[in-house]
């Protein structure tokens, strides 16, 4: 198959890549294995326009919107290698799709690590989140904890703050440092330094905190900062330059990389990650792209 773009992955940055190609007649191949990262959670919040949609019904309607355009393809699939080619790049998918693109985007995300509590994937997305700016607006009001070893719990404790008066700080075992010990002080927040030993509740609806010792800790909302990975090793495989975080590098004017031709949109750049930064990156890297195609054919500057 031989496109003028190749995406790699058709979460909200992709799509909305897709679109924008689409509108422009760019024939493209958006491959992607249904694995966005949102897909535990029951709502995006801080979406204008779709405030509280679930990330099904979002897909789907995206889906949808892109359908209409007869050069867009979707395959429900991995790209599993891209590598340079004569005009572009050349790639593999684990369907055994095989073709040329002219330019390739990176739509690929990030993958969280959840903590190592035993069940907490039954509670993740529904009382169990990372993201305060996505989920710490509905806990106003109600007795919550931080998770993250050494400082971090402590560190998301002292900004949640903010968003709730009841926080608990929990390092599951591990030591927090003086200085971060002295911030949860002068805000009134508990340490509760224990391991966890489980998690209590029903329904994904978070209950109570139990720990190896001491008394249980009743909690109805559990955020957590452990940490985070790209999703796709294909930036590496390329030879993207990446930052001190893992996130890929670009030019903030394309989206592009440092590797001529190739784009990344969404949480693989790892700057703001939230769907409406994804959607604006997709639209602003696919901009990009349009501009590069047109440039060869001496129709832009
Ligand atoms: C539990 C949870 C709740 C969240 N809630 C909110 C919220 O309320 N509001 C908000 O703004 N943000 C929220 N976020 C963040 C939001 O999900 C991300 O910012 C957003 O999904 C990023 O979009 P993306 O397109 O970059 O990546 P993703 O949505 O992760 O999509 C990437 C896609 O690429 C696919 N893929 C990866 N590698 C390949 C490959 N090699 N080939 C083909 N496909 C591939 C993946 O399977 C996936 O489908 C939440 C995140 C989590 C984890």
């Amino acid at each position: 198959m031989n496109v003028d773009v190749l995406i790699a992955g058709g979460g909200p940055a992709g799509l909305s890549a897709a679109l924008i190609l689409g509108r422009c007649h760019r024939t493209v191949l958006l491959c992607d294995d249904l694995r966005q990262r949102n897909r535990a959670s029951h709502a995006i919040h801080g979406l204008l326009g779709s405030e509280g949609t679930r990330p099904a019904q979002f897909l789907q309607t995206a889906r949808e919107e892109i359908g209409r355009y007869p050069t867009l393809t979707i395959r429900q699939t991995r790209v599993t290698d891209i590598g340079p080619a004569e005009e572009g790049f050349e790639f593999l998918c684990a369907d055994g799709t095989t073709g040329t693109a002219a330019k390739v985007l990176l739509a690929t995300g990030i993958t969280d690590e959840l903590p190592h509590i035993p069940e907490i994937a039954a509670f993740y997305g529904t009382s169990v989140h990372h993201c305060v700016y996505c989920d710490g607006y509905e806990y106003a009001g109600m007795p919550v904890a931080t998770y993250g070893k050494g400082d971090r719990g402590a560190d998301l404790a002292v900004m949640m703050k903010h968003w709730v008066s009841d926080v608990v700080a929990c390092s599951d075992g591990s030591s927090v440092s003086g200085a971060a010990l002295g911030r949860l002080r002068q805000h009134g927040i508990p340490l509760r330094a224990e391991p966890i030993r489980s998690l209590e509740g029903a329904r994904g609806l978070l209950t109570k905190i139990k720990f190896a010792s001491g008394p249980d800790l009743v909690r109805v909302g559990l955020f957590f900062a452990t940490g985070c990975h790209q999703a796709s090793d294909l930036s590496q495989r390329l030879g993207c330059r990446r930052g001190d975080k893992g996130g890929v590098i670009t030019d903030p004017q394309s989206e592009e990389t440092s590797v001529p031709g190739v784009y990344v949109a969404g949480d693989v750049s790892r700057d703001v990650l939230l769907v409406s930064v994804a959607i604006g990156e997709g639209a602003k890297a696919a901009v990009a792209i349009n501009k590069a195609l047109l440039r060869r054919k001496g129709l832009c500057e």
